[in-house]
């Protein structure tokens, strides 16, 4: 029930609409940045007057702040299910990770990847050993896929590029059985967590896979921190991703060069003063989930299918999905609206109606071109609307009364476009 999951800050905004009323804001972008737990505000608020640098201070702010700085790493472990001999390095978000593991691939890894991931999992990987499976249409038939894209791959590391859960459809990828294929080819499986860790339990070993990252502004903590946890022998072998302080044991003048010595895994990636506060944030907001993860689930499941059930009745509405009705998904739902431009949509929702949602490709351009298409959509971009511990049953209804009158009368207002912006 809706009592029982963590609260949010925030989840009392008032904003003003078009036609000077004021209403509660109905913030559906959890999938973009989820807003911050109540617990996570009260601990950085607790941690702020300690505030001080971690490892190389000996007065005792700093020896606080170590402390805490270790028992984010120990929390974070446990979040995920980690092994005992696993990495936790922290980064800035998902994105940082994957461009980290990127830069520590052994040389000649063949790296394989489904063509619909986000843009930060499909990107960072370079060379002539990328391979990119066109996504199939049914979560079955990744599994074959996957096996014909390894049975191709030469000698060598190899690694495999997997997606938890859509940031475009919510849908959840069948993550074990496709580490098994991976297992089978000898390949190592990353998993980006980004979508799925703030939904529901991500376990390592249970899945099986190598290395999972996330960020910590979509797991109801502030922006800034992030983690990428796995496999320490290619880390631990590679040149640091960020060279300066913290990343170095020792450094002797030889005259003509420097000799630097590097710190082992996970300090060997976190060069700079580390952000201890996001880091405990990320932390707090990880250990507050994991204790009511039924409750999480049960909010979430309720809501949405409410809301899929509300967009099903609105006529010119097409959903976008990758696998179809019957896949596991979480809170996200994208959707077009036939004859109607997604930026207007979106703006409409919001000066109207208080309601926050994403318009757009969601730096996913490939996936979500495709899903348009696939769908019969007369739009190039869509609208992305997404449920988390702040979304009430009265978000779901407006959202679904607001798009039922816009795709039938369109704006009660006038926009017109600036800046490729839609503003009344
Ligand atoms: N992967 C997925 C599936 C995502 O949804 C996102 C964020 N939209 C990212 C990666 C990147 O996360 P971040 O922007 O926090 O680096």
């Amino acid at each position: 029930s809706e009592s029982t999951v963590p609260t949010v800050v925030g989840a009392r905004l008032t904003v003003p609409l078009l036609d000077g009323r004021k209403v509660g804001y109905a913030n559906l972008d959890h999938a973009a940045s989820a807003p911050c737990l109540d617990a996570v505000r009260d601990a950085v608020d607790e941690l702020l007057p300690w505030y001080a640098s971690v490892h190389r201070g000996a007065g005792f702010a700093s020896q606080v702040c170590t402390r805490v700085y270790g028992q984010a790493r120990d929390t974070l472990r446990r979040f995920v299910g980690a092994r005992a001999t696993d990495a936790v390095v922290f980064t800035r978000n998902t994105t940082d990770s994957l461009n980290l593991l990127a830069r520590a691939l052994p040389k000649g890894t063949s790296v394989v990847l489904f063509d619909t991931e986000h843009h930060a999992a499909l990107l960072p990987w370079r060379g002539p050993r990328v391979q990119r499976i066109e996504t199939p249409a049914n979560a079955d038939a990744t599994i074959a896929a996957l096996d014909t894209a390894l049975r191709a791959c030469p000698v060598g590391p190899r690694l495999v590029v997997l997606t938890a859960a859509s940031n475009v459809t919510g849908e959840v990828w069948p993550i074990a059985e496709l580490a098994k294929v991976a297992r089978r080819h000898g390949a190592r499986v990353v998993l980006d967590a980004a979508q799925l860790a703030p939904h529901r339990p991500v376990d390592i070993r249970a899945l099986d896979v190598d290395y999972v990252v996330l960020s910590g502004h979509k797991l109801y903590a502030p922006y800034g921190a992030g983690a990428l946890i796995g496999r320490s022998d290619w880390l631990q072998a590679a040149e640091p991703y960020l060279v300066g302080g913290g990343a170095t044991r020792q450094v002797v003048d030889w005259g003509d060069h420097l000799g630097v010595s590097w710190t082992a895994v996970p300090e060997r990636h976190e060069a700079g003063s580390p952000n201890v506060v996001g880091v405990h944030a990320l932390a707090v907001a990880c250990e507050t989930l994991s204790q009511c993860w039924d409750d999480i689930a049960a909010h979430e499941r309720t809501l949405l299918r409410r809301l899929r059930q509300g967009l099903a009745g609105i006529p010119g509405l097409r959903v976008l999905e990758l696998f179809g009705p019957a896949q596991d998904r979480v809170g996200v739902v994208s959707f077009s609206v036939d004859g109607l431009d997604a930026g207007l949509t979106a703006a409409v929702l919001s000066a109207e109606h208080g309601i926050g949602v994403r318009d757009g490709a969601f730096c996913a351009h490939l996936a979500t071109r495709r899903l348009l298409d696939r769908s019969g959509a007369d739009q190039q971009r869509a609208v992305r609307a997404s449920l988390g511990l702040g979304s009430t049953a009265e978000h779901v209804d407006r959202l679904v009364a607001a798009l039922r009158s816009l795709a039938a009368d369109g704006p009660a207002f006038t926009y017109t476009q600036v800046d490729g912006r839609w503003v009344p």
